[in-house]
């Protein structure tokens, strides 16, 4: 009687195309060892019926590794919400057990000092896999949990042999808290029923949807920037193991089939060498036969393209390694209708499988070509040159810090120079700048940061960014030069140099140059101390303070509570100086040319009908480096909102879809603020909020353009993400800050505004050959040349700033980070005449 109904119970689960059993995923069920605990036993259910958790997927790896004499558990790091970055080395125990004696061989096939070392055939090659960078992207991290187990249980040939040949670096999850978000949406979501229709609300997650990280970022942009701790740890394994291949599993849409790399091979990054995208191509046959195997359909070639070397199939590309993006078509829940007929999660998995076990055997075949590539990467370049890269400036130590901390966790070599040097362009001081000498292991990548992008793709499309030329993005002082006497390497990681505090009895006055001067002002304000700005310079003591020097002046204020506070931020390299007398030169202290300042309380607009990764952007910048608290609204019932408990309203990217527009008047009259910037001043000028003169897109002449050319015709216009050179005002206060009248700004959309007649309302302007780095078609850059960059509408007492760019990309755009600091505390200050 048990066995009938087993019976009836296996075909009724089969028909509602659920269950699986373990065979369905492993190509050999029979040579298992039993000692070891299967993801069902572990987690009561079957690989595919539930989305794991992050959670889960975590004490299964320890499971394994505890289990196991083939895996090393270890946690490098923690991402924002606390979850451990597990990564587990996998190998024949023997390996295991000289580890340290493989990983230093290793290493010394990709140094660049001594004789070129041979590679033996007993010689172990290093793969990393990696999976679901984007939180919903599940099969990559659900099928991790059976590649683990198949590496750790499995005794069949094939899988010994690929443990004593191969040192595995097994990333089961490069996303911890993206994957938490993503499967507590889409089990919460499960129906009983599996129910496979496109419009159920299990396959229509709510924002911020899993695919980024706890503040919005899309960790497959990290890889080279480095602004998120899921990013850090990451790199700094990876340049311990100097891995021969990486893989970076992920999902597209849910009607495509399997991609895997190489990708558009006419955009593969000029500097990537092209026995790259050879040996690439020759582990795709490897995959294609896997997957041909189980009858899935895949295709390469056609998509992506191995350009911004900040994503992981790319990253290791230009290190004498091989990046492999694998795309699988997403189910996103359990099941999903698509134009193959139903899409289920475990046919997702099971291909991921596939690829991860197709890589390790492409990689055991070609073992010796792969290391000879990496050795031959770095042993083949020459390293004569003298030649190298200085940057840094004592107007910004914390940004030149921070370019050296990146370079740093890359394994390049940074040097500090015993005197102040003098370049072409700028003068470095000794102890505030740094010289990075191409004549170095890691001559290829620096140049992949240093170098301004002009040799581009032919037909100018790109996945993403075509230009992140990292000294622009930081707007720091640097130059090409040949390295100068005196050099002295930096052997310790960066650190903050703390400066001298000095008290006064009279004034402070704060310059406005450090890049954390805003989480002092803000500390300042909210603790209820008076702060004024300077709209003009003035000297004291043979002391020059720009535009933007802040006072404290100590009459009738808390002198042991301002002290405090400057002394504290003295110790994070802040400088303030006592001033004694209000008899400085230019304008006096109690002059009218210092103005108050107002303490922000500043909204952000996200949800439905905003970015995602812009809107993220400000609350990051805003939470951890200003230390500033943002509210988060809700901008689809912004009327159900009490505005008047803020005075600032940040829009980056985003519409507001519901709201009460006299309500939003009123308070822009009674002196709120609202920063815009991108498509939000598109959205606010759709709705008469503020004024502002955008110039118009000159027309596409695709008359006699075929079907297919019209595509590029067309993507040839998009400016994805290129660096302009522009102008600033440095006496308006959106400027303040500021040393140099040229700033790098970061542009990834066709928005500018026709230049105002008067010039006092034009504060950033593109210069009339706008482009610095990267790609911009010949009619935009007509179109952005001599263009206005900010518009400003004072409507009432408020302000409406909006700027055409986002001055806070991705994290790392540090150099114009500035700009949304000042439309932040001295917005409603601008005085537009
Ligand atoms: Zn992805």
């Amino acid at each position: 009687m048990r066995l009938i109904f087993g019976i009836i119970l296996s075909i009724f689960s089969f028909s509602l195309h659920a269950q699986v059993n373990l065979s369905y995923y492993l190509p050999d069920t029979t040579a298992l060892n039993p000692a070891i605990t299967s993801p069902k036993e572990f987690l009561g259910f079957q690989i595919g019926e539930w989305h794991i958790s992050h959670d889960q997927q975590t004490y299964y790896m320890k499971q394994l590794a505890d289990e196991s004499d083939r895996i090393i558990y270890e946690v490098r790091g923690h991402s924002h919400e606390n979850r451990p970055m597990v990564n587990m080395i996998i190998s024949h125990p023997d390996n295991l057990a000289r580890l340290d004696e493989i990983k230093e061989n290793h290493r010394q096939l990709s140094e660049i000092d001594g004789p070129k070392p041979d590679i033996t055939d007993d010689q172990p090659i290093v793969v990393w896999q990696g999976y679901s960078i984007h939180g919903n992207e599940p099969s990559g991290a659900n099928a991790a949990m059976l590649v683990a187990y198949y590496l750790a249980a499995g005794e069949n040939d094939q899988i010994l042999n690929i443990l004593k040949n191969t040192v595995i670096i097994f990333y089961p999850s490069y996303n911890p808290d993206g994957m938490q978000r993503f499967s507590t949406w889409v089990n919460m979501n499960k129906s009983k029923t599996l129910n496979p229709d496109n419009q159920d609300r299990e396959y229509d997650e709510v924002w911020p949807k899993g695919r980024t990280n706890h503040y919005g970022f899309d960790l497959n942009r990290d890889w080279l920037p480095l602004q998120q701790p899921e990013s850090v740890s990451k790199i700094d394994l990876f340049q311990e193991w100097r891995p021969n291949v990486l893989t970076d599993h992920h999902e597209m849409g849910t009607n495509t089939t399997y991609f895997f790399q190489p990708g558009i091979p006419s955009r593969t990054n000029p500097m990537t060498p092209e026995i790259n995208q050879q040996l690439t191509e020759e582990i795709g046959y490897f995959h294609a036969e896997a997957l041909d195997s189980i009858g899935s359909l895949y295709y390469a070639k056609e998509s992506y393209d191995d350009y911004f070397y900040g994503k992981g199939s790319t990253y290791p590309d230009i290190q004498g390694s091989i990046g492999i993006l694998f795309e699988q078509a997403s189910s996103r829940g359990h099941v999903q209708n698509s134009v193959h007929g139903e899409h289920t999660f475990p046919f997702t998995i099971r291909n991921q499988f596939v690829t991860s076990f197709s890589t390790l055997k492409a990689a055991l075949h070609l073992k010796k070509d792969l290391l000879e590539y990496q050795r031959d990467f770095y042993r083949d370049q020459d390293f004569s040159t003298r030649e190298g890269y200085i940057f840094g400036g004592k107007e910004a130590p914390y940004r030149t810090r921070e370019l050296a901390r990146i370079l740093q966790h890359h394994e390049i070599k940074i040097f500090e120079t015993e005197e102040d040097v003098k370049g072409n362009e700028n003068e470095y001081a000794a102890g505030q700048s740094y010289f990075v000498p191409l004549g170095q292991r890691q001559q290829q990548l620096i140049r992949a940061i240093f170098e301004i992008t002009e040799e581009l793709p032919p037909d100018s499309l790109f996945y993403d960014v075509s230009a992140w030329t990292f000294p622009l993005a930081f707007n720091l002082p640097y130059e090409k030069m040949n390295a100068p006497g005196g050099l002295i390497e930096v052997t310790e990681k960066v650190s903050v140099t703390p400066v001298a505090f000095q008290r006064s009895e009279y004034a402070y006055v704060l310059p406005w140059t450090h890049y954390l001067a805003p989480k002092v002002l803000y500390r300042l304000l909210e603790k209820g101390v008076r702060v004024k700005v300077a709209s003009q310079p003035f000297s004291y003591s043979g002391r020059d303070f720009d535009y933007g020097s802040l006072l404290i002046p100590l009459q009738n204020q808390d002198a042991g509570l301002i002290e405090d506070i400057l002394q504290e931020a003295a110790a994070e390299g802040i400088e303030s100086y006592p001033v004694h007398s209000s008899l400085t030169d230019q304008v006096n202290l109690g002059s009218r040319n210092f103005l108050s300042v107002t303490l922000p309380k500043v909204a952000l607009i996200v949800g439905d009908g905003a970015s995602a990764y812009s809107s993220a952007e400000p609350w990051h910048l805003l939470d951890t480096r200003y230390e500033i608290p943002v509210t988060r609204l809700e901008g689809n019932r912004l009327s159900s909102y009490n505005l008047d408990e803020y005075n600032v309203i940040v829009m980056s990217d985003s519409r507001i879809l519901s709201y009460n527009k006299n309500e939003l008047d009123r308070w822009i009259r009674r002196g709120g603020v609202i920063i815009a910037s991108g498509s939000s001043g598109r959205w606010l000028s759709s709705q008469n909020i503020g004024s502002f003169d955008y110039k118009s897109l000159p027309v596409i002449d695709s008359t006699s353009a075929t079907y297919e050319e019209m595509t590029d015709l067309y993507g040839a216009r998009v400016t994805g993400g290129s660096i302009m050179k522009a102008y600033i005002d440095r006496s308006h206060p959106i400027a303040f800050g500021y040393t140099d009248e040229v700033l790098p700004v970061f542009k990834n959309n066709n928005f500018v505004f026709e230049p105002s007649k008067l010039r006092f309302r034009n504060p950033i302007v593109y210069a009339e050959d706008p482009l610095w780095s990267g790609y911009l078609h010949p009619v935009n850059a007509e179109l952005f040349g001599g263009a206005s960059a900010l518009q400003i509408d004072a409507i009432g007492r408020g302000r409406v700033i909006n700027f055409a760019d986002n001055p806070n990309f991705r994290a790392f755009w540090y150099g114009t980070n500035r700009l949304f600091a000042n439309a932040l505390f001295f917005g409603r200050l601008i005085n537009q005449r």
